[in-house]
């Protein structure tokens, strides 16, 4: 790859970046379609965040994939919220367009993505959505926008899982925040169609745990999800498929998240086969 004055600059902000993929997977795109595009980690300290912003349209940079902790953060840096950004409260991409910056969330439309690529739709479902952080509310905000049912949040902590199902209040669907000790909880996983984990349980090195269900209630056509996707099959994963349940692991949402953003800077189609190509790649290297 030759890079000159003329190649289009896309980058990573987060802190620390550590070892991740996104580099990989984009770079592995561009140069499969024949883009002059670079994708850059830049790592950015949380106070030197409002420079680093600023720098993005000083420097012509085209976008930039926000990872933790600035999802939140780069809001009120931004000209713009899309309305994917502004349903899920936080920001994963941002296009430079005409010196303006505008703020996107790929990871609910990613989630969703995942989902149709095995062929599973939540229209008229009840889901079940295992955790209460910043993945959860893009999962909740992307099965609101495709159809879902009813949604239950179901955390360690209710006060998290009620602030969230409280955000989307005004979608007009039953959205529920339950502790997941609750009788209650083991109630509604017992109705579900469709279970995700949004918390890290059984993310490597700690690839024993996972988050607790009383199995044997559950639907035999629930189908189980998993957002973490190193390793891509989690013990979660690996249990509800050998109870004959449906699976679809994180690696989908992680491709399918940088899909869109992929096409949000460029235009183009995104090579999913090639990006999908490097992400397994990167895995194999990560979790050895
Ligand atoms: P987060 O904001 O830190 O939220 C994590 C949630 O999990 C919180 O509700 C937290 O509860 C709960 N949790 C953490 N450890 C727990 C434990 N030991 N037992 C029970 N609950 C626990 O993190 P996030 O950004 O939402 O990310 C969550 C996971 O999703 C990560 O593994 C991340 O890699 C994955 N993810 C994957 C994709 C993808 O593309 N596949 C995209 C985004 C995120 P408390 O609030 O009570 O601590």
């Amino acid at each position: 790859m030759i890079i000159t004055a003329k190649t289009q600059k896309v980058g990573l902000l987060g802190w620390p970046l550590g070892h991740s993929l996104s580099p990989a997977m984009h770079n592995a795109a561009f140069a499969v379609s024949g883009l002059d595009y670079v994708y850059l980690p830049l790592p950015t300290p949380p106070e030197l965040l409002p420079q680093a912003v600023a720098g993005l349209t000083a420097l012509g940079f085209t976008g930039v994939n926000v990872t933790i902790p600035h999802k939140v953060a780069i809001i009120d840096l931004l000209d713009e919220l899309d309305a994917s950004a502004g349903l899920v409260g936080a920001v994963n991409t941002v296009v430079v367009s005409n010196g303006r910056l505008i703020g996107y969330n790929t990871d609910a439309g990613g989630y969703i993505g995942s989902l149709v690529a095995a062929g599973v739709s939540v229209a008229a479902k009840d889901a079940v959505v295992l955790g209460a952080g910043g993945a959860a509310r893009a999962v909740v905000a992307g099965l609101i926008e495709n159809g879902i049912t009813s949604v239950a949040i179901g955390a360690r902590s209710a006060d998290k899982a009620n602030a969230i199902a409280n955000r989307f209040a005004g979608s007009g669907l039953p959205v529920n925040g339950i502790a997941w000790e609750s009788s209650a909880f083991a109630e509604t996983v017992a109705k579900a169609d469709i279970i995700v984990n949004t918390t890290p349980l059984g993310m490597y090195p700690d690839t024993m745990s996972q988050p607790q269900l009383d199995w044997e209630s559950l639907k035999p056509s629930a189908v189980i999800s998993d957002l973490v996707y190193n390793p891509l099959k989690t013990s979660f994963l690996a249990e509800a498929e050998q109870r004959g349940h449906f699976v679809v692991s994180g690696e989908g949402m992680l491709l399918e998240q940088g899909a869109l953003a992929f096409s949000l800077w460029t235009g183009c189609p995104a090579p999913r086969p090639v990006m999908r190509q490097a992400l397994l790649a990167g895995l194999s290297n990560k979790s050895s």
